[in-house]
C-alpha cells in the first residue's frame, strides 16, 4: 500500500475550522486542494486563514518563503461539487449529522470517479451508517483529524463494517505522508479519543451544575495543576458548542441512552443563544 500521489487532487467539503486546517495540511504535504462549502464565504475566510497560516510559519523562518506561495497556489475553490470531479480524495467536514452527511456523500457518488476514496472526519457519528446508503459502501473511511489540525498529530482511521481494508490503508499511508501518526480504529461511537473525552466534558458539566467551581476555576485548575493542556470548558469552547453538542447527542444516542453520556442542558442553552465558543466569537469565554 502507498500515499495517494501527488498528481490527483483532494477535496475538502466543509472549510470550516476542520476543514481549513486538512485543506492547509494537504496543501502543505504537495496536493492541489479543492476547498468546497454550502457557503462561498466560508471557502475564502478558510483560504485567508490557511495564507495567514502559513505566512506566520515564514515569518518564524520555519517555512521558505517559496514553499508557502507554492502551498497557497495549490488551494483552489471550488465553486459547485462538480468542480471537484477528478478527485482521487474527498476529505468531509460539514455539519455533524448523519442525513446531512448522507446527503452529500449520495451527491458526491454521482460527481467522483469509481476509485476515489470517500472519508469523513465525523467526530462520532457510525462510518458503517453513514457508508450504509452509498452505492459502493466499501470505499468510504473515517479520516478523524483533531483541532487545531496543523498542530494535532492524530488521525484516527476509522473502518466501518464495509470499509475496504485497501482503502484504509490508502488512508492511513497518506495521513503519515502529510506527517500525521495515524491510527486505524474500527467504527464505535466516539471511536478512541472522543470516547474516552466524553467524561471529561461530562464532569466539568456536572461541577459547574453542582456549582463546584465556575468554568474558569475548573479550566484552570485542570491546566495549571491538572497536567491537561486545556479545561474542558476552554476546550470545548476551541470545537466549538454546537459541534461538541451533537458529538454528545450521537454518543448518548449510540449507547442506547446510557446515563453516563447524558448531554448538558446548559450547553443545549449556549447552542440556542449562538454562543458557539471562539469561532462565534463568545462561548464560556469573549473571543476578539
Ligand atoms: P464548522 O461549523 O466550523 O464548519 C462546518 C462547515 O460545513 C461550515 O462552514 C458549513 O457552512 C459547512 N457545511 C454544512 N453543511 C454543508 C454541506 N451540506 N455541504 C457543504 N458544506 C456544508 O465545523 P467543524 O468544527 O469544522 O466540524 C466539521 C466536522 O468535523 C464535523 O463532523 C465535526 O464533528 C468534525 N470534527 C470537529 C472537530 C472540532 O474540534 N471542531 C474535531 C474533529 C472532527
Amino acid at each position: 500500500m502507498a500515499a495517494l500521489h501527488t498528481d490527483r487532487a483532494v477535496a475538502v467539503i466543509g472549510s470550516g475550522a476542520m476543514g481549513a486546517g486538512i485543506a492547509q495540511v494537504a496543501a502543505v504535504a504537495g496536493y492541489t486542494v479543492k476547498l468546497f462549502d454550502t457557503r462561498p464565504e466560508a471557502v475564502a475566510k478558510a483560504m485567508s486563514d490557511i495564507a495567514a497560516a502559513l505566512n506566520k510559519l515564514v515569518a518564524r523562518e520555519r517555512m521558505s518563503a517559496v514553499d508557502c506561495a507554492a502551498a497557497i497556489a495549490r488551494v483552489r475553490a471550488a465553486l459547485t461539487l462538480n468542480d471537484i470531479a477528478g478527485s482521487a480524495l474527498v476529505v468531509e467536514a460539514i455539519v455533524e449529522n448523519l442525513d446531512v452527511k448522507r446527503g452529500l456523500f449520495a451527491e458526491l457518488e454521482a460527481i467522483v470517479a469509481d476509485d476515489c476514496i470517500l472519508a469523513t472526519n465525523t467526530s462520532s457519528i457510525s462510518v458503517t451508517a453513514i457508508a450504509a446508503k452509498l452505492r459502493v459502501p466499501a470505499r468510504l473511511v473515517g479520516m478523524h483529524f483533531f483541532n487545531p489540525v496543523p498542530l494535532m498529530a492524530l488521525v484516527e482511521v476509522i473502518s466501518g463494517l464495509a470499509t475496504d481494508a485497501a482503502v484504509a490503508q490508502t488512508v492511513y499511508d497518506t495521513a503519515a505522508a502529510w506527517g500525521k501518526q495515524p491510527v486505524h480504529a474500527k467504527s464505535t461511537p466516539g471511536f478512541i479519543v472522543n470516547r474516552v473525552a466524553r467524561p471529561f466534558y461530562a464532569e466539568g458539566w456536572r461541577l459547574l451544575n453542582e456549582r463546584a467551581a465556575d468554568a474558569a476555576t475548573i479550566d484552570a485548575v485542570m491546566r495549571d495543576c491538572g497536567g491537561f493542556r486545556m479545561g474542558p470548558f476552554e476546550l470545548m469552547d476551541l470545537i466549538g458548542h454546537d459541534v461538541n453538542f451533537s458529538v454528545t447527542q450521537s454518543v448518548f444516542g449510540a449507547y442506547f441512552n446510557d446515563p453516563r453520556f447524558t448531554p448538558s442542558v446548559l450547553q443545549q442553552e449556549m447552542v440556542n443563544a449562538g454562543f458557539l465558543g471562539r469561532k462565534s466569537g463568545r462561548g464560556f469565554y469573549h473571543y476578539g
